[in-house]
């Protein structure tokens, strides 16, 4: 049982978007597709993957912006938790905002502890609300998609709608408490001194998973 993870930089706010591959049956899934369908479908045809289907760790314009143009390459399902679904669809201030973007009327929900399948290749569906309140990270083997819960040496914003930093923290503490320390992290944005680190690096120099509590968590991340 073996998977391999693409990465690829996009747009004005250093996005990643991550392309899983399981290396037995060559099945992908794109993660939060973003700012340049073509240039995703260049790289899925490069690498000689079959497309399978596309999960996102949330609903912010700037993780999702090339999902309907990817869809018109690949007609494939997309997968989001059903807490950020409902979220956007139900909370006008979701889309007036602008952070969001509609999703499609076909996106399947799932929910904390779901485990998704792609070929041979398992993710363990870990609900970190926080950033967005359905944000979630995918555990694989040795390594975890985090979105924008977690960056190197940083964490995702606490201050957007559907944003609370005491849930961040719980999401954060939960994390160092339930996934194992040697998995790599892979997350939304390129904001840190390196592309990925370790769970065990991050407890060490992470300053968000350093704060000893939750009120000096949310104060350090309200003022930061
Ligand atoms: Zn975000």
């Amino acid at each position: 049982m073996s998977y391999s993870i693409h990465t690829e930089l996009f747009g004005p706010y250093q996005n990643f978007s991550h392309i899983l591959v399981d290396e037995a049956s060559q099945k992908a899934v794109v993660f939060d597709p973003a700012w340049d369908a073509d240039y995703i479908a260049q790289r899925l045809q490069k690498l000689g993957v079959t497309l399978e289907a596309i999960w996102l760790t949330h609903g912010h314009h700037d993780h999702t912006n090339a999902l309907d143009a990817l869809r018109t390459i690949y007609n494939v399902p997309v997968y989001a938790s059903q807490i950020e679904i409902d979220f956007i669809n139900n909370v006008p201030e979701a889309i007036n905002s602008k952070v969001f973007l509609p999703l499609p009327n076909d996106i399947q929900g799932f929910k904390d502890g779901d485990i998704l399948q792609l070929g041979e290749t398992t993710a363990k569906i870990i609900h970190t609300p926080g950033h967005s309140s359905g944000s979630v990270c995918f555990l694989l083997t040795d390594d975890m998609i985090t979105g924008d819960t977690i960056f190197i040496d940083g964490c995702g914003r606490a201050d957007l709608p559907g944003s609370s930093p005491n849930e961040l923290f719980e999401s954060l503490t939960k994390i160092v408490k339930t996934v194992p320390h040697h998995v790599t992290l892979h997350t939304g944005h390129a904001y840190g001194p390196s592309d990925t680190a370790t769970l065990e690096s991050q407890i060490k120099t992470n300053p968000y998973l350093k704060r000893a509590n939750r009120h000096e968590f949310v104060d350090y991340r309200m003022s930061n």
